[in-house]
């Protein structure tokens, strides 16, 4: 299959890219977070394809994209108030909500699970896409199972040229990692943390659950994909080491790329190191786009540079974490 390039800018292009989606087809498009890979959610077998183009486990669940509320609460059983709050005040953002799930949602998107996850993105061409197809659309992150998340169109090609339709380019992503996804079941937990802020979510909701919190009893919702313990791996080793161990880390491995925010490059025996701005906003903007480059360099080991221990640092954090993960 050819990948068509499209144009987020061109009109003719967005009605080309609805149509491809309305016919059953895969379009990645840009939004605020990440690129998602989009396909008709209410279609089993549009989002049967999406996990076969991602070589995605059938047992990961998708986030079904929306214009607002009034297209979320058709897939969901229940709408607390809760949910009612969070989408007045953050959508449309990068934040998904996970509530119980509607007859209309097929099996596919929720994994066989009882809940579905639901996103009203922010990026304009997200919502001319989504108007224009009148439908809701599944969208995982368009890069292959486990790569990194893809924050440019370049990058969606580079994993799914050839497996997926078009990708509708819309230049780069300004959050640049995923959202936020809390599950209201009824009480709210914090899934995954991202780009809204978790004290912004306790302001509205009071004290917020983390799965740390309720430990096991974490089966009371499906498993969801930003839960496995590798993710968002670039290839090669990857490991978090505090500034001052970096030069020595690297004097011991062999083809070194090195991901830098503060700590000075001198010392560093790299074949290629990338500086991240310093803030939380500016180092996700930059993230995977820089592991990305550091990937394409053949690095076979990647160095970070550890970073700050603030909650402002959560969703960076686990994103690290889970790069730096074993296989
Ligand atoms: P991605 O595939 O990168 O777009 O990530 C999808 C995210 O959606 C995961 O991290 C999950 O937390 C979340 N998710 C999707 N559906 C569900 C669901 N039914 N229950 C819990 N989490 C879900
Ligand atoms: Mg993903």
């Amino acid at each position: 299959m050819d990948t068509r390039l499209l144009s987020a800018r061109s009109p003719r292009d967005l009605d080309e890219a609805a149509e491809l989606l309305k016919r059953g087809g895969l379009v990645a498009f840009p939004t605020e977070t990440v690129y998602g890979l989009g396909g008709l959610a209410l279609e089993p077998l549009a989002v049967r394809a999406i996990y076969a183009a991602k070589g995605r486990p059938s047992f990961n669940p998708l986030i079904v994209h929306v214009l607002g509320e009034d297209d979320a609460r058709p897939l969901c059983a229940r709408w607390p108030l809760e949910a009612q709050q969070l989408a007045a005040r953050f959508w449309p953002g990068p934040l998904t909500l996970v509530l119980p799930r509607s007859a209309l949602v097929p099996d596919e998107v929720t994994a066989g699970g009882d809940t579905v996850a639901v996103r009203a993105p922010s990026h304009p061409a997200a919502r001319a896409l989504l108007q224009r197809v009148g439908a809701p659309l599944a969208g995982p992150s368009a890069n292959r199972s486990e790569h990194i998340s893809p924050t440019t169109a370049a990058h969606v090609l580079r994993d799914l040229n050839g497996r997926i339709d078009a990708v509708l380019d819309g230049g780069r992503c300004a959050v640049g990692i995923e959202s936020t996804v809390i599950a209201l079941m009824p009480r709210p937990l914090l899934l995954r943390a991202g780009a809204v802020p978790l004290a912004q979510l306790e302001e509205l909701l009071g004290t917020v659950e983390t799965r740390e919190m309720r430990g096991h009893h974490t089966d009371l919702v499906a498993p969801s994909p930003g839960m496995q313990r590798r993710h968002y791996a670039p290839a090669g080793v990857v490991r978090l080491v505090d500034a001052d161990g970096l030069a020595a880390a690297a004097a011991k491995a062999g083809q070194v790329g090195a991901l830098l925010h503060t700590a000075p490059a001198e010392e560093i025996a790299a074949v290629l190191v990338k500086r991240l701005p310093a803030t939380p906003a500016g180092y996700a903007r930059e993230l995977y786009a820089a592991l990305r480059e550091l990937e394409d360099a053949d690095c076979t080991t990647i160095l970070i540079e550890q970073i700050p221990a603030g909650a402002d640092w959560d969703a960076i954090r686990d994103r690290l974490e889970r790069a730096a993960a074993p296989a």
